[in-house]
């Protein structure tokens, strides 16, 4: 699948939505991000970069490179992290390498970060998805938590109490 420039104008969810659809990945089963990095000539990773780094990813010419820190134990978190940097080289923000304060969830922030979290949210949990579980439920944190753990995401708190995905 190409990352047609037409894509440029979209907002990350949309944009993540698109590649959903174009995939045709079905959304009530946990995403397939290597599948997702394989169809978007994505090469992933797993090696140690720099202290403190959780993800890097970089575009050469046709190459394109995610590196993922083999040290994230939680699956959740390295999930999150891998669609994280797919969201950087499809939103095309050039070479990246994330600290654990970029992956936080900060609706106030109005960054090239929190995009790459905006399309990693969409691509992991598409608001489709759950669209369909909040017409059959009420939305409780438990039900927050059952679909995250379904769904191999992870859910966490931030000091101040605001909800992000880690
Ligand atoms: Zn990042």
């Amino acid at each position: 699948m190409k990352i047609n420039s037409s894509l440029s104008g979209l907002g990350p969810e949309l944009i993540a939505k698109h590649i959903i659809k174009e995939l045709g990945l079905n959304i009530r089963e946990p995403t397939d991000l290597y599948y997702v990095a394989c169809r978007l000539n994505i090469v992933v990773r797993k090696k140690k970069i720099a202290k403190g780094i959780l993800g890097a990813c970089k575009v050469v010419g046709l190459k394109r490179l995610v590196i993922i820190d083999p040290e994230i134990v939680n699956i959740g978190r390295e999930r999150f992290t891998l669609a994280h940097e797919i969201g950087h080289i499809v939103l095309r923000h050039g070479m990246r390498c994330c600290r654990k304060e970029d992956f936080f969830w900060d609706s106030k922030k109005t960054n090239i970060e929190h995009d790459a979290n905006l399309f990693a949210a969409e691509l992991l949990m598409p608001t489709d998805s759950l669209k369909d579980i909040a017409q059959q439920k009420d939305i409780t944190l438990d039900l927050i938590e059952e679909i995250a753990s379904e769904r191999n995401v992870s859910k966490g708190t931030q000091g101040d109490g605001s909800f992000v995905l880690t």
